[in-house]
């Protein structure tokens, strides 16, 4: 009896949830990454309850999401540009849904989910990781993808969680991303440090509270809060893209390295005691001691233009599948990207439960059709998930 091969193109959180989600004794999981996984961002990451429940309850990673130092968001807190707390909303999702949203450093979560995809120590075969392995083509009918230097790759299911390249064998036309008129900058700042240097932030906003804090101000939007139990405080500044004098677009990606003056023009109309929280990242001062400062902080300030995608026809195949960003990339506002990478890979793993053995290709392709029935929604027949793709930006991380 051959075994199931499964190929995962990506090791990031859809990759290695679908590891997880997949591993089996007698199946062989193989993830092919890129990078050498050595430098994942540096920025806060939260899941929101759709996926800690599958997290904690069904792959039962209540321990690793303790070790990868968790914490329970307790509510929103919004802030106006005095300080003063104009509304708290308290989150109460465990009552509400069963689970809490959990919020993390984005290299901590995503270590604890890379252990439990290839630990030996739970149930089912470990998967196996391959990195500086990167992915440059894909034949969806024989289930082969091919290496940077030649090598073939071959499964029975190629699994597509690498963000972007294998969307273009699986659907005719790759829809462009749509600019939203928005941009992100993310930073992170070690608590102490904003303690130390910045009390008048931390005399209106407490870095450690367990709390997602907001202002929204002259066209711009702070998303603030602590992970590491306290220790990092991370910051998103949403800002119109008008306003911003970068132009990601001329380094032809979404990412780009951001000025930390032009944080700082952009936010000119805020008072002192919010702007001063950006100065650190980039050793603005000029003093002995600032550059102690600033040698403790990450020398990264990313900024994210944030673009929108239609809904694709479809995410599988013959024998490929898409899932988390190559299948819905979604914008950062909902905070729902990572837990629908989850979602997927939950979903994965009950329609593929029965699969003990290499599926022939009609098999498979009749486990993993995915129909669009309605507008903006996908069932699949089995009826085990159905998957709501909105565009539509909220007011939340
Ligand atoms: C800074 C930042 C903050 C975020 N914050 C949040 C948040 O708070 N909440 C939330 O839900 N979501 C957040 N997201 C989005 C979330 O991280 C993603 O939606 C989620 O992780 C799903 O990603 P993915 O695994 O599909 O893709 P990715 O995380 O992009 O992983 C794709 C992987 O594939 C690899 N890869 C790419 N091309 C190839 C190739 N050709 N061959 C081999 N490997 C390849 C990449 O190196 C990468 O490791 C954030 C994203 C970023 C960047």
């Amino acid at each position: 009896m051959a075994p199931f091969r499964v190929i995962i193109v990506g090791g990031g959180i859809a990759g290695f949830t679908a590891a997880v989600a997949l591993r089996r004794t007698g199946r062989e999981i193989i993830i092919l990454e890129q990078s050498s996984l050595n430098k994942e961002i540096g920025a806060l990451i939260s899941l929101q309850p759709n996926a800690t429940r599958i997290a904690g309850l069904q792959w039962e990673l209540e321990k690793n999401l303790l070790e990868a130092r968790q914490m329970v968001d307790e509510g929103f807190r919004i802030y106006n540009t005095d300080g003063d707390l104009v509304r708290t909303i308290p989150l109460n999702t465990k009552d509400k849904y069963g689970a809490e949203r959990l919020l993390f450093h984005r290299r901590d979560l995503h270590e604890s989910l890379k252990q439990a995809a290839i630990s030996s120590e739970r149930a089912g075969d470990p998967a196996v990781v391959r990195v500086s392995c990167r992915v440059i083509g894909c034949d969806a009918v024989r289930g082969t993808v091919t290496l940077e230097g030649g090598e073939v790759v071959k499964g029975d299911l190629i699994i597509g969680a690498d963000g972007i390249v294998l969307r273009k064998h699986v659907v005719e036309e790759n829809p462009s991303p749509i600019p939203t008129g928005h941009s992100a900058y993310r930073l992170m700042v070690p608590t102490e440090i904003l303690e130390r240097e910045e009390p008048d932030f931390c005399a209106r906003i407490n870095p450690r509270d367990p709390f997602t804090s907001m202002i929204v101000a002259h066209n711009c939007r702070l998303i603030m809060g602590p992970g590491r139990q306290g220790e990092v405080y991370g910051i998103v500044a949403l800002v119109p893209d008008e306003q911003m004098t970068e132009d990601p677009a001329l380094k032809q990606s979404w990412v780009s390295e951001g000025s930390i003056d032009k944080l700082l023009d952009t936010f000119r109309e805020f008072p002192s005691w919010v702007r001063n929280i950006f100065r650190y990242e980039f050793g603005l001062g000029n003093d002995a001691h600032c550059s102690v400062i600033f040698d403790r902080h990450s020398p990264d300030l990313g900024l994210w233009q944030l673009r929108d995608m239609d809904p694709l026809a479809t995410w599988h195949r013959g024998r490929v599948m898409l899932i988390g960003d190559a299948a819905h990339a979604m914008l950062p506002t909902q905070g729902q990207g990572a837990s629908q990478a989850i979602e997927d890979s939950e979903a994965l793993g009950s329609f593929l439960e029965d699969v003990d053995e290499s599926p022939a290709f009609e098999d498979l392709s009749n486990i993993l059709e995915v129909s669009p029935v309605k507008e903006g929604q996908f069932w699949h027949r089995k009826g085990l998930t159905t998957h709501r793709i909105s565009s539509s930006p909220v007011t939340h991380e």
